[in-house]
């Protein structure tokens, strides 16, 4: 595969770039509902398909849900100071209720503009960061961000472990993951 490439399969049109990453990576863009796909450079295209074959369902499927109820326009307007500041009243009371279940305590936390994901833990130095495209979507999601991200300073990776962790504390966390449209965080 070259560097990039647009291609279908099962009628789902698929933009693919290869990048300096560790994984297949899926996503749809919120934007204009373009599926993306990053590969490694070492990857080999069959194996690269063969992934992609396995995520249709999952694809159609979380298409069909963003369409049904369009992120696009509430996603096109900047996200005000206002909700920013709304976002972090919202985020300072969950933090501590949440290091409190899961007995950790984050060194700091902060909120970003962030592109491809809700929040990301530096489990080393203990800083949290949230993103501020959160204010958009429901409390639920807000909280299991919060969630996730504090319970990776039990577990770092996305390991079973981790998900026991969070199902432990967090039950619906597979139907919140879906409204959030995301693989990781
Ligand atoms: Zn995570």
């Amino acid at each position: 595969m070259l560097l990039k490439k647009t291609f279908e399969i099962e009628g789902l049109q698929i933009f693919a770039q290869r990048k300096r990453v560790k994984n297949l990576r899926l996503y749809i863009s919120q934007k204009d509902l373009q599926v993306h796909l990053t590969v490694p450079f070492y990857a080999c295209e069959k194996y690269t398909l063969e992934f992609v074959h396995s995520k249709i369902k999952w694809l159609k499927k979380v298409l069909e849900k963003m369409k049904a109820n369009p992120p696009v326009l509430q996603n096109l307007s900047e996200i005000t100071k206002e909700e920013i500041e709304e976002l972090r009243n919202l985020i300072s009371n969950m933090v501590p209720l949440w290091e409190f279940r899961l007995g950790v305590k984050a060194k700091e936390w902060k909120l970003r503009k962030m592109k491809s994901r809700w929040g990301s833990c530096d489990t080393r130095t203990g800083k949290i960061t949230f993103s501020t495209g959160l204010i958009r979507k429901s409390l639920r999601c807000i909280e299991y961000v919060v969630a996730h991200e504090l319970a990776h300073l039990i577990v770092a990776d996305h390991s079973k472990k981790f998900y026991a962790v969070i199902a432990k504390h967090f039950p619906y966390w597979k139907e919140v993951r879906r409204e959030l449209n995301i693989a990781s965080c």
